[in-house]
């Protein structure tokens, strides 16, 4: 499996917020800001699945730029949407809002979206997909564990400390883990729990994601290694 870290950080920072192309063919998130980079680096062409971990702007808002590129360069093309329920009902606003309204026809003919449910499995070709519901707040997202030939690389989305994450990093070779925070919160995980997430899971290669600047000096101060833009980590 190879994983494309497209961004890696939070909204505070100049840099991407965090997204990959997996295989060339699955973009997990959208993050405000992206499609330029995603334009000029990615082959959109390829992309066969979308996941969206929820509805935030660092994870969402540049969707429609990615949806009207395949739109014209697809034609015919089906595209798999997995996102948390109400999905159909932001994109239609967001066309909307950005006088992008004739995306709703791409809608019906070309994207299919399947809501996620709490360790719901989702069989898509040659990948099954067993989504997590994380602790965000009061915001519904979700983390994911994505399964080749045997191979399972996790995505934790969005999320403070809950045991959804401990599930995923536990059946996971390797996990892109939230690490956006330095003081404990309800909302994202800091980095203390992300030292104690490597100590109590060795068998998984663990990286730190959706860092703040703050974050990502900590996690070098502590000799972890970060992940950067534009990386790409292989499994297998
Ligand atoms: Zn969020």
């Amino acid at each position: 499996m190879k994983i494309d870290v497209v961004g890696c950080m939070c909204t505070w920072t100049k840099l991407l917020s965090t997204s990959y192309i997996i295989n060339d063919e699955i973009l997990f998130d959208a993050p405000q800001g992206t499609f330029k980079t995603l334009f000029a680096d990615y082959d959109l062409t390829k992309i066969n699945y979308i996941i969206l971990s929820h509805f935030h702007s660092d994870h969402f808002t540049d969707i429609h730029l990615v949806m009207d590129y395949i739109y014209h360069h697809c034609k015919g093309k089906k595209i798999i949407i997995i996102a948390p329920k109400g999905c159909k009902e932001r994109l239609i606003s967001l066309f909307k809002i950005v006088e992008v309204s004739y995306l709703e026809e791409a809608l019906k003919d070309m994207y299919e979206i399947v809501e996620c449910e709490n360790n719901k499995i989702i069989k898509l070709g040659q990948y099954k997909i067993k989504c997590y519901k994380m602790l965000h707040g009061s915001v519904e997202s979700f983390g994911f564990k994505i399964e080749q030939n045997g191979l399972i690389a996790g995505f934790s989305g969005d999320t403070a400390m809950c045991n959804n994450v401990r599930k995923i990093i536990s059946k996971s070779k390797i996990a892109f883990v939230d690490a956006s925070n330095i003081e404990k919160n309800n909302k994202h995980l800091c980095v203390e729990e992300i030292v104690s997430l490597k100590e109590e899971f060795t068998n998984c290669k663990i990286y730190p994601v959706h860092m703040s600047i703050y974050s990502v000096e900590k996690l070098k101060e502590l000799g972890i290694h970060t992940p950067s833009q534009g990386d790409i980590v292989e499994l297998n």
